[in-house]
């Protein structure tokens, strides 16, 4: 039986190589050329829409024991990078013209994979992949909302920068809560009044990252203005949104600071915390220079940057099960950043996991994910686990099972040995 996958994309790419070289059929549907994006400007398959790296090629950094991880399980998006690789430093770097030329040039050759140039206005039937990523052509957009509710889709994601657990001084910072019936789940960062004037004065003139053309209409939803966007409306607007210090105590000085900045764990054992309210348009470069004026945060380490973009994705966490599997429907399989995952091999990650669980689901066969104390393992828990409020994610050491900073090389070594000890358990 043919696995059909809708989006020639990266996620959808890799998913197509991985069914295709098990020796079973799959189908490419791809609209462009004949309907473009606001974003890509070539036909090929696997075009990269902007950057042309691939994030750190180390192993001591989670960016590159994802791609390592990849490398073992033969992913078709490293390996193209690897071959098209151009000097970079410590990331991978790649010639994007010949990178998307090489992946086109393969998958368009491989008798077990058809490319249909056409969009996609109906979900088929049969087992299929939509892996149609952050800009998704309104027709099929329009059907993903039939099938998983107008409430769990969004088209913009406006995220906040999270922060390394054990960056934060907690010399300075203190668990409280507002309200006095609440349990102290916030981590609070006090700032006084000169404090809060330095930030304030550096926040309003930081750089940010223009709008692209097809953004330029974003219109912001008032609760989740740019931080930078708030503060442009007065010195004090700030401190009446979210750095509002009402009915926080600060237990070491019996006081309320004159300003707070509030986070909020993202896991349970602390090891990333979110910035509550600190979505942002500011250059990375800036965010951590402003953000680290905030002194609780002054060594902070930032795990994913705040950002505002269009981008269209599910609310996973409620419509799939850990096989990427929508769980009202298990013929339909979501891969790529549609998932909710960010960058460009998370997004391939998950496109290599999407195949590699249809074609199970083809077989008869029982998907079982890979381990979450490897980073595509920990990337599948992190969209397919309940949380308060579900934004993107790119690969962190923090979304690791059990990740311990001080045993760095034990947790790589770990990944990888378990990498492959997953890749001969699923027999595939
Ligand atoms: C403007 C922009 C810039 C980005 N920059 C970066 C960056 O610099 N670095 C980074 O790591 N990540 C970046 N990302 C995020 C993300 O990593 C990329 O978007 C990545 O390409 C996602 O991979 P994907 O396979 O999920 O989607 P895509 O690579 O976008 O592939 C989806 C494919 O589906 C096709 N398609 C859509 N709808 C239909 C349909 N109805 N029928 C048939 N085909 C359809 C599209 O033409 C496209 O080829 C960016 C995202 C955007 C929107």
């Amino acid at each position: 039986m043919e696995i059909k996958i809708i989006g020639g994309g990266l996620a959808g790419v890799e998913a197509a190589y991985q069914i295709a070289k098990r020796g079973y059929k799959a189908i490419i549907f791809e609209m462009r050329p004949h309907v473009p994006t606001p974003a890509h400007k070539t036909s090929m398959l696997s075009e990269l829409v902007c950057s042309n790296s691939l994030k750190s090629n180390e192993l001591k950094n989670a960016h590159g024991l994802l791609k390592e991880e990849m490398r073992i399980l033969d992913s078709i998006i490293i390996k193209a990078a690897d071959m098209n690789s151009i000097p970079g430093g410590k990331a991978l770097v790649v010639d994007r013209e010949r990178f998307s030329r090489y992946i086109t040039d393969i998958i368009e050759k491989n008798p077990m994979i058809d490319v249909i140039r056409q969009e996609i206005k109906e979900i088929p039937s049969g087992p299929v992949i939509i892996a149609t990523g952050p800009l998704t052509s309104s027709a099929l957009t329009e059907k993903i909302i039939e099938l998983t509710g107008r409430d769990n889709l969004f088209f913009y994601d406006a995220i906040s920068p999270i922060i390394e657990g054990d960056s934060i001084d907690f010399n300075l910072a203190f668990f409280a809560s507002r309200y006095k019936n609440e349990s102290d789940d916030y981590l609070n960062c006090p700032l006084t009044v000169e404090e809060y004037d330095r930030f304030f004065s550096e926040l309003i003139r930081a750089e940010t990252v223009l709008p692209r053309d097809f953004e330029q209409d974003i219109s912001y939803f008032e609760g989740c203005l740019p931080i930078e966007v708030m503060a442009l409306r007065g010195k004090m607007t700030l401190l009446f949104g979210p750095m509002k210090p009402v009915g926080i105590i600060d237990k070491r000085t019996g006081k309320e600071p004159f300003a707070v900045v509030q986070l909020r764990r993202e896991d349970a054992q602390g090891k990333m915390f979110n910035m509550v309210g600190f979505q942002t348009k500011l250059k990375y470069k800036e965010q951590e220079r402003v953000f680290r004026l905030i002194p609780a945060l002054k060594n902070a380490k930032f795990l994913r940057y705040g950002s505002i973009h269009r981008n269209t994705y599910i609310k996973s966490p409620e419509l799939l099960n850990k096989s990427l599997q929508l769980k009202k429907n298990n013929q339909v399989f979501f891969a790529g950043q549609i998932t909710g995952v960010e960058g460009y091999c998370e997004s391939a990650a998950m496109g290599l996991l999407a195949g590699l669980s249809a074609l199970c689901f083809v077989k008869g066969i029982r998907f079982i994910p890979p381990p979450p104390e490897t980073c595509i393992g920990a990337l599948l828990e992190y969209i397919t686990t309940e949380k308060k409020e579900f934004q993107p994610m790119n690969i962190n050491f923090g979304v690791l099972k059990d990740y311990n900073k001080r045993k760095k090389y034990k947790v790589i070594e770990n990944a990888l040995k378990s990498i492959k000890d997953w890749l001969e358990a699923i027999q595939l």
